[in-house]
């Protein structure tokens, strides 16, 4: 990515100093270590913040103007903050104004602003680019404004721009690692109650590697959508057999689901099985965790995995490859795929001297059976956002 300097040389040529309060701000993308399609069963997830991240320059204005320019897109999109709707040039531009329109939503009175920004987040590959998008802005306007916005309020708003104004009905995770995220710790997430608690991640001797397939994540809407409506007609089989109020798939424990399970049909079952599964497993890692035990931690990210790809059906072959070139090499705790699926990125638990060996092995591996090189990156727990 660019360096600091850099960036301000491009913003000073595209803009004159207005003289008014000016700041350089990034926010991070995510890798979930555990914890997938928990987030809309009001369950659990636990991601980290990882070392890549959007960096935005901001200046204010005096008007109600923005000029926003994307360094990575070379392209400048300009609109008033008294009339904001949706781009169908400028995609990119959407993330912000739903951001600004979620922000004066609060009553909070806002000038205009300059504004340039850059990432280095691979795009639509589960990282999170977009959530780290609206954090950023969220963050700058926050900061220069000093409008103090809190943590969680910020995320939430984040939220609520991308499930309104983008359009993208995610859950909670993305904006609160982005948010909230703190170097050395991963973040146990209550999707229910919207809770959440550092969790230390202390692996020196260990790293955490990320694979991306760079395939891209092609069926993922339509099959989102369908499990959604699936883990809605589990929960309502509960709701109608279970003697007490059941919300979400949550609610459920394991011995209810074994008890009816021949009553149920075999999609629906299996779809259950996972989410069910997959809470116990995140509270179970966050126990390993607490207890040093990364080896227990690991395995739970496999059979994550194995969930993922037998019960639930978001693999595909090439994550699945993956998986299994990694589990071949030594040193390897756990790997799983990561994010909702169909493509995007493996999140993988390794001893630290075997990072090398692991990332020329697994390349060499996926490129003679798919003819893609991936991407491999390897990242500690990182920073939310944060001021530069
Ligand atoms: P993900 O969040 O998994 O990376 P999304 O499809 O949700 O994928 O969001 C990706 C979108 O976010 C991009 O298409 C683009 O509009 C915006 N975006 C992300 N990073 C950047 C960037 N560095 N510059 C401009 N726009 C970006
Ligand atoms: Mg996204």
């Amino acid at each position: 990515m660019r360096d600091i300097k850099e960036l301000w040389e491009i913003f000073n040529e595209r803009f004159s100093d207005t003289g008014l309060r000016k700041g350089v701000f990034a926010a991070p993308g995510r890798v979930n270590l555990i914890g997938e399609h928990t987030d809309y069963n009001d369950g659990f997830a636990l991601p980290m913040a990882i070392d890549k991240s959007i960096v935005m320059i901001a200046q204010l204005r005096d008007d109600k103007e923005v000029r926003a320019y994307s360094v990575d897109y070379d392209s400048e999109a300009v609109f008033s903050l008294m009339d904001l709707e949706f781009d169908q040039e400028n995609l990119w531009a959407n993330y912000l104004q739903g951001v600004i329109d979620e922000i004066q939503k609060l009553d909070y009175y806002l000038p205009g602003m300059n504004l340039i920004f850059t990432g280095n987040i691979p795009k639509a590959s589960g990282l999170s680019s977009s959530a780290a998008l609206e954090v950023v802005t969220a963050y700058t306007i926050s900061s220069l404004n000093e409008l103090n916005i809190a943590p969680v309020e910020m995320a939430l708003l984040c939220q609520r721009a991308e499930n309104g104004f983008v359009g993208v009905n995610c859950g909670i995770m993305d904006q609160y690692i982005s948010r909230l995220g703190k170097e050395g710790n991963a973040l146990l997430i209550d999707c229910r109650s919207n809770e959440y608690e550092l969790v230390p991640l202390a692996i020196e001797d260990f790293r955490v590697v990320i694979c991306n397939s760079k395939v891209e994540r092609g069926l993922v809407d339509s099959e989102y959508n369908k499990r959604r409506e699936e883990c809605g007609k589990a929960t309502k089989f509960f709701a109608e057999r279970l003697d007490r109020r059941i919300k979400a798939l949550r609610d459920v424990s394991t011995d209810e689901l074994v008890e009816f399970s021949g009553e149920l049909a075999a999609t629906t079952l299996s779809r259950a099985r996972h989410v069910i599964s997959e809470n116990n497993r995140v509270l179970t890692a966050v126990s390993a965790l607490k207890n040093n035990d990364l080896e227990t931690f690991g395995s739970l990210m496999t059979e994550s995995h194995i969930s993922l790809r037998d019960d639930y059906q978001v693999s595909c072959q090439e994550l699945d490859l993956l998986v299994n070139l990694a589990l071949k090499q030594d040193g390897v705790l756990g790997a799983r795929m990561t994010g909702a699926g169909f493509g995007g990125c493996t999140v993988n638990l390794l001893a630290r001297d075997r990072v090398d060996k692991f990332i020329a092995e697994v390349k060499a591996g996926y490129q003679k059976k798919t003819n893609i090189e991936p991407e491999i990156y390897v990242s500690l727990p990182a920073d939310g956002a944060r001021e530069l």
